[in-house]
């Protein structure tokens, strides 16, 4: 018997649009062509287990063969086979309405198109010219029957002889596609998309290495493991085959901290098994790495829109057949099924890490460093998540001690607590910098923490959203007096004058540096803290370090750094350069300050007499009296500030104590650096 037909398809023709609009993602024919085969052998061995096969199964390796010569690659199985109805049922029929508006829509994405139609046998001809139907059906008394179809809609199917049951798919490639003829071509893409397939999959013979070259043996080459670690019972496996797996996967990794071993049958399908990378140094380097198979077969490694994105930074093999695979990105997202895997995963990583976290702290402890970045990224970016790790997220000390919130919270609330009730996190972001406002918080009983880490500037902005009433204050920020406002601050005991010569005495030692201002200030620490200290306001920084990251806020970042020179009244070093100045200078600035003084006050009285004046009700001779008075202000000052910088350019202790707090800043390099080494020296002689 044999018969034409048309293809019955609703469209005009199905093939040049196959060919036409996939151009990408040829390669997955092969994929679609196996796995039907795998298929097909798979449904004998159900039916035999039910009783309705009742023959020989016999050897059921799916077999890929090229024939340069005749331009062909031929995929074979020993599975179910095809009678003619099925054909006509399974390959002649296809529903196909609405197709020119689904493909000029998708039409970069051939998966979702083929997913979509239910197209996996028809890929083939986006490679092929011709492709061929042999087939023996298993049922009892099948005949074979041959189809055929060169492209066009229009097919041919015959009775022919075939000995065996099953199919024999022939691709006849077309000429623009002759690189598929190429034997590593194949072998690469079998590997990629068909290594873990349950059915054994032979492509060529194994090879020895005999008289100086490779040669082939008579043993079928097998591509793949039929039975991969994760369809396996945990209960069978050890933690050598967990790690031996993760090596298969990726050869060049280093071993895992751990693994999540995934079996879910309700209410959906998925086995898997994640592992934990040890994080590296940038994480953007550990995405992509979870491989996504449906039943076995590999479909892609970009699982974003499948895992919430910080599970990205795991590894492993999820395998479900209940993700729509062939479909576009944004329809996954939004899909229910793939809503529901995804908060199962996070809830099962969760589980894992408060399972170790719970019954061995030491381990969990250990491996924290390598965990941080990914609890921390799951916290910032997954609400439910936050929830889970609040539990098990560790903040870390400047002595390595490691406490969960709650156990931090409890630490430090009696001595970090601020008059209006604010607990206070002290930090650091770089311990060896830092070192001495640590050092100065740790003598006042505070505990310091350590957040260096690539997201800890975003948890902080978290944990202060989360946590009620708590602020993050890095430890240079304040003086350590003022780090915890605790009650009224302490008054510096110095007259105005006197801060103001200071203030311009040491004003005119600092140095020029690029971008940055300092205000000179003064408090009351005590006479053992430092005798001038560097500050930056934890606003101000964090306000930099925000418009660092994110675009069209340059003009933040542009701002000069703004530091405070904190002058420590009541240390002796300062007292000294204080009444060595008056010493020195009162003599000749005595008349020029009090002569500034009477100037300032009339500058005051004419402001004070001109200020609800309209511009036209103010004499000529009112205007030119203030403008002199200003100028002789700015004179004075002048006169002032110049004599003041001259005692201070002969004063080595005020460079020496700039200079000395610059460096507990790590702010004096280069020249400056220099320059103080040999003062340094110098004032040791
Ligand atoms: P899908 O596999 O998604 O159903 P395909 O276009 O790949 O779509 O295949 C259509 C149908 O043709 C299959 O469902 C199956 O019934 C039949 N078929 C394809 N290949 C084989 C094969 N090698 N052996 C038996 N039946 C096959």
């Amino acid at each position: 018997m044999s018969t034409q037909g048309k293809i019955g398809v609703t469209s005009e023709n199905i093939f040049p649009i196959i060919k036409k609009f996939l151009y990408s993602d040829h390669e997955i024919f092969l994929r679609e062509i196996v796995s039907n085969a795998v298929d097909a052998s798979q449904k004998l061995k159900t039916y035999a287990a039910v009783g309705d096969f009742k023959g020989e199964m016999g050897d059921t390796t799916v077999h890929v063969a090229i024939d340069e010569a005749a331009k062909t690659i031929t995929i074979s199985d020993k599975g179910i086979g095809m009678t003619a109805e099925e054909i006509d049922k399974y390959i002649n029929q296809i529903a196909f309405s609405g197709a020119e508006e689904f493909l000029e829509k998708h039409k970069e994405d051939a998966a979702a198109i083929i997913g979509h139609f239910g197209l996996g046998f028809y890929s083939s001809f986006m490679v092929s010219k011709k492709v061929e139907i042999i087939t023996k059906s298993f049922k009892e008394g099948a005949v074979a029957m041959k189809w055929s179809c060169d492209g066009s809609p229009e097919y041919t199917m015959e009775e022919t002889t075939k000995e065996d049951r099953g199919t024999d798919i022939v691709l006849y490639i077309d000429d623009e596609n002759l690189d598929f003829l190429q034997k590593d071509k194949i072998k690469g893409l079998l590997t990629k998309y068909c290594k873990f397939l349950p059915v054994p999959i032979a492509f060529g013979k194994k090879q020895e290495w005999k008289d100086g070259k490779y040669e082939d043996t008579d043993q079928d080459d097998i591509i793949n493991d039929t039975l991969p670690t994760w369809v396996r019972k945990p209960a069978d496996l050890t933690d050598e085959d967990y790690r031996k797996f993760y090596r298969d996967l990726y050869p060049m990794g280093e071993d895992p901290l751990f693994w999540i071993h995934l079996n879910v049958d309700y209410p959906f399908n998925l086995t898997g098994i994640l592992y934990f990378p040890k994080v590296k140094a940038n994480i953007e380097m550990q995405r992509n790495k979870i491989q996504l198979y449906c039943n076995q077969v590999f479909v892609t490694d970009s699982v974003e829109g499948i895992v919430p994105e910080f599970l990205t930074l795991l590894h492993g093999v999820i395998d479900s057949p209940d993700i729509p695979l062939n479909v576009s990105r944004s329809y996954l997202q939004s899909d229910s099924n793939v809503k529901k895997i995804s908060n199962h995963i996070t809830k099962k990583v969760a589980d894992r890490l408060e399972d170790i976290f719970k019954t061995d702290r030491p381990g969990f402890e250990e491996k924290w460093d390598s965990l941080k970045v990914f609890i921390q990224y799951g916290m910032l970016t997954d609400e439910k998540f936050y929830d889970r790790a609040a539990k098990f997220s560790l903040l870390k000390d400047v002595d390595g001690g490691l406490f969960t919130l709650e156990q931090y919270k409890e630490l430090i609330s009696a001595d970090q607590t601020d008059k209006d009730g604010n607990l206070i996190y002290l930090y650091t972001n770089k311990v060896d910098e830092q070192y001495s406002y640590i050092q100065a918080a740790k003598d006042k009983g505070y505990n310091v923490l350590v957040m260096d880490g690539q997201l800890d500037t975003h948890v902080v902005g978290m944990l202060e959203q989360k946590l009620e009433k708590s602020r993050f204050v890095r430890v240079d920020s304040e003086t350590v007096n003022n780090l915890i406002v605790k009650d009224a601050k302490v008054e510096v005991s110095l007259s105005k004058d006197q801060k103001e010569s200071l203030q311009e005495v040491f004003k005119s030692q600092l140095p020029t540096l690029e971008k940055t201002e300092f205000t000179v200030t003064f408090e009351a620490l005590g006479s053992t803290a430092n005798p001038v200290l560097i500050t930056q306001s934890e606003q101000m920084r964090r306000m930099r370090e925000m418009a660092a990251m994110q675009p069209g806020m340059s003009f933040y970042g542009d701002l000069p750094e703004m530091y405070n020179l904190v002058l420590n009244a009541d240390h002796a070093l300062v007292k000294t350069v204080l009444s060595d100045e008056e010493n020195s200078c009162n003599a000749s600035l005595a008349p020029i300050v009090a002569d500034l003084k009477g100037w300032v006050a009339r500058e005051e009285d004419l402001r004070d007499m001109q200020k609800d004046k309209k511009d036209e009700e103010i004499s000529a001779e009112e205007k030119a009296d203030l403008e002199n008075t200003t100028n002789t202000i700015s004179s004075l000052t002048n006169q002032r500030n110049t004599l003041l910088a001259e005692y201070a350019t002969g004063n080595k202790t005020i460079k020496q104590l700039i200079d000395l707090a610059l460096l507990s800043n790590g702010m004096l390099k280069g020249e400056a650096l220099s320059h103080f080494i040999k003062r340094s020296v110098d004032l040791i002689d």
